[in-house]
């Protein structure tokens, strides 16, 4: 695993969350982009090297709009990247780690990804990510 490559933060609108990290970060939002396996609306921010994901549902049952349900607007995820997807999957499965899909699946902002359950890494829903080259 490399750096953190984003921090993924649930947000119930990107309308009324956008303005707010605009004015935080003092920096504009980079990219939008909606993710349809994933039912959501992404908005991503870059300050210096540290990048910022918002996620707001597109689905009243998708899975960022449960979590909100369930824990409220916030930290949602924390992705690492990765250079081999497929290769860190086989460790970390090899390693007892619970991951949430087989393959690598399309995430935003050109990212092979993988999500790694969060009752196998203490309560913190882990994304690993490599840049679709
Ligand atoms: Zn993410």
């Amino acid at each position: 695993m490399q750096k953190v490559e984003h921090i993924g933060i649930a947000v119930k609108s990107l309308t009324s969350s956008m303005p707010l990290f605009e004015k935080l970060l003092k920096n504009k939002c980079y990219k939008t982009e909606t993710v349809e396996s994933e039912q959501v609306n992404t908005a991503f921010f870059l300050k210096d090297k540290t990048k910022i994901e918002l996620l707001e549902s597109t689905d009243p049952d998708g899975v960022i709009a449960r979590f909100i349900e369930k824990r409220g607007e916030g930290i949602h995820h924390i992705a690492f990247e990765v250079n081999n997807i497929a290769e860190e999957m086989t460790r970390l499965r090899n390693d007892g780690f619970i991951l949430l899909n087989n393959e690598p699946k399309r995430g935003a902002d050109n990212k092979l990804v993988c999500f790694i359950h969060p009752k196998s890494t203490n309560g913190i829903l882990i994304e690993i990510c490599q840049e679709i080259r």
